[in-house]
């Protein structure tokens, strides 16, 4: 190990520590903890860590050399093998509501926060340890997390944040060099697993559970601490806490989840656990667990099992559970406005944000200058139907559809097989293509192509701003999957291509085209891993 290799770039900042309350209580026992933000708690050592992968842009952001993120201290630091004198870990104490009941206290139970860094340029980040232990959070599971689940996290942070979708990050990924034992299913199939860590990074982690747990256990006093936190850490721009701020910061926080799950919808993300302690305060995708992207454009679609039943996180319904959740911290708020009428108001804030971001969205993919009205929005909605309709890979389907050629003199001299053909290899059962489909989908495609004329934008221009918004690359549920299979065979090579491939995920890369703008092969449609997932993690 280069011995004069240090972290002294990181400059620590533990606002979080220093200002709110901590549990009195410090050794590492289950508990019940009241009063408190979180409890100090320490990183258990591991036995062998091995990197199996950083993202050189989040290390960047923390002003990180190659040199040190390549070196053994690094992989120490981030196993949590070494806890740097200025770090002061710590697990945060929250609630929440498990799809639809509320669970009471949870708290990060295998997550622990190891403090906060301003960068060169002044930014604050709070380094999170995903796996690294028991904490007094952990209920009857183990603190731990297995490289399947955490190559998922992993790569699928720093994709989301290449797609411009606001996420929570993931600086490293390390082996434990300990197995842990996991039951997927649930069914009685328990089986050794190779143990991970990833280092999360975002401004903070704080949940809308956060809040919660403090209003149900009548913590006024923690609960307004912790929001006056919030507001002068992370948004400074509403001025100081009080009655008015404290509803400007809702109504923040609705618009930012707002524009979350626009994103979420346009790229084709179905988070599947979006229970309310999976929820950030900042409005970022937070807790990649059994998380998938769409396939075939269905909107019942959702890749967890746990979930299979009831749907309630299914990708159509992300929208609508977002408002349910923002309903629950509305609640939670009650006590620091007095009075529900200013909260309701402000809850609209939800709904107008997503419905107008929501068509200018709808618009910017389908390529029209702007959204306008209801044509427009019989042209979208008529477009979801005939998506649903026959199998059709969403992330294909819209770049196929920025080849269409709109530049016509007249589009009834084109045969309809001469218009569908763009969009052929969207489709994953020809023999599902009817003569009645067929019939549909070329009237639609009519109908866009006047549409499309009647902006005048040029073929090259439109395409180019259809493909700004609509990704050529998604970490389809199938590529991940092998690449943790080849991970878990101490190959890996393919994560660190995907994590490469799915920088740029609106570029070409055509070299990269056979390999990964691809739909989903048939093996995949029922593997486990590709298609269903659990909570088990
Ligand atoms: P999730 O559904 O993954 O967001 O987790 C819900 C709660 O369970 C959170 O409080 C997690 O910290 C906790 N949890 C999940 N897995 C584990 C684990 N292996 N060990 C301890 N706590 C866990
Ligand atoms: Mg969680």
């Amino acid at each position: 190990m280069n011995a004069q290799l240090k972290f002294d770039t990181l400059n620590f900042d533990n606002s979080f520590v220093r200002e709110l309350p901590a549990d009195p209580e410090t050794d590492n026992s289950l508990r019940q903890v009241t009063g408190a933000c979180y409890s100090l708690v320490k990183p258990t050592p591991v036995v062998k860590p091995s990197l199996v992968g950083y993202s050189k842009e989040v290390a960047a952001l923390l002003d990180m050399s190659t040199e040190l993120c390549e070196s053994d201290l690094f992989t120490e630091v981030f196993s949590g093998n070494r806890v740097l004198e200025e770090m002061q870990p710590y697990a945060m104490c929250y609630g929440g509501h498990q799809f639809g009941n509320w669970a009471g206290q949870l708290g990060d139970g295998r997550a622990i926060n190891l403090g906060e860094v301003l960068n060169s340029e002044g930014q604050r980040y709070t380094l999170q340890l995903k796996g690294a232990g028991v904490t007094p959070y952990s209920r009857s599971a183990d603190g731990l997390a297995v490289l399947r689940s955490s190559v998922r996290e992993f790569l699928c942070s720093e994709a989301m944040h290449h797609l411009g979708v606001p996420t929570t990050r993931a600086l490293s990924l390390v082996l434990t060099g300990e197995e842990v034992m996991r039951d997927m299913f649930y069914d009685g199939h328990p089986r050794l697993e190779p143990g991970a860590i990833v280092c999360r990074v975002a401004p903070s982690f704080i949940r809308f559970g956060s809040f919660q747990l403090l209003a149900a256990q009548n913590d006024i006093d923690t609960l307004r601490q912790l929001v006056d936190y919030v507001i002068r850490n992370d948004f400074p721009e509403l001025g100081t806490p009080g009655k008015e701020v404290y509803l400007r910061w809702f109504e923040e926080v609705c618009r930012r989840t707002a524009e979350m799950i626009v994103h979420w919808q346009r790229v084709g993300f179905v988070h599947g656990v979006m229970n309310t302690d999976n929820m950030s305060i900042l409005g970022l995708t937070i807790d990649y667990g059994p998380y998938g992207w769409l396939e075939d454009y269905d909107p019942d679609w959702t890749p967890n099992t746990t979930d299979a039943q009831g749907r309630r996180y299914r990708y159509g319904h992300q929208p609508q559970i977002a408002m349910w959740n923002l309903i629950q911290l509305a609640n939670a708020l009650v006590p620091l406005i007095e009075d529900t009428t200013p909260l309701e108001e402000s809850l609209q804030v939800y709904p107008a944000t997503f419905q107008d971001s929501w068509q200018n969205t709808m618009a910017d993919k389908l390529g029209l200058k702007s959204f306008q009205g209801e044509d427009d929005k019989y042209l979208i909605d008529d477009l979801m139907e005939l998506l649903r309709e026959v199998e059709t890979d969403m992330t294909i389907f819209y770049r196929q559809l920025a080849k269409l050629d709109t530049e016509l003199d007249d589009v009834s001299a084109v045969s309809r097989e001469g218009l569908l053909q763009v969009l052929q290899i969207s489709y994953y059962r020809n023999e599902e293509l009817s003569a009645d489909y067929r019939d549909n989908i070329d009237s639609w495609l009519r109908r866009y192509v006047q549409r499309v004329q009647h902006d005048g934008r040029s073929n090259d221009e439109r395409a180019t701003a259809m493909n700004a918004v609509n990704p050529k690359y998604v970490l389809r549920n199938y590529l991940a999957q092998v690449a943790i299979d080849q991970s878990e065979k101490g190959d890996h090579t393919l994560v660190k291509e995907l994590l490469d491939v799915l920088r740029n995920p609106y570029e070409e890369q055509a070299e990269k085209e056979t390999q990964y703008y691809q739909k989903r092969p048939d093996w995949a449609r029922s593997r486990a891993g590709c298609s269903m997932l659990s909570c088990s993690s």
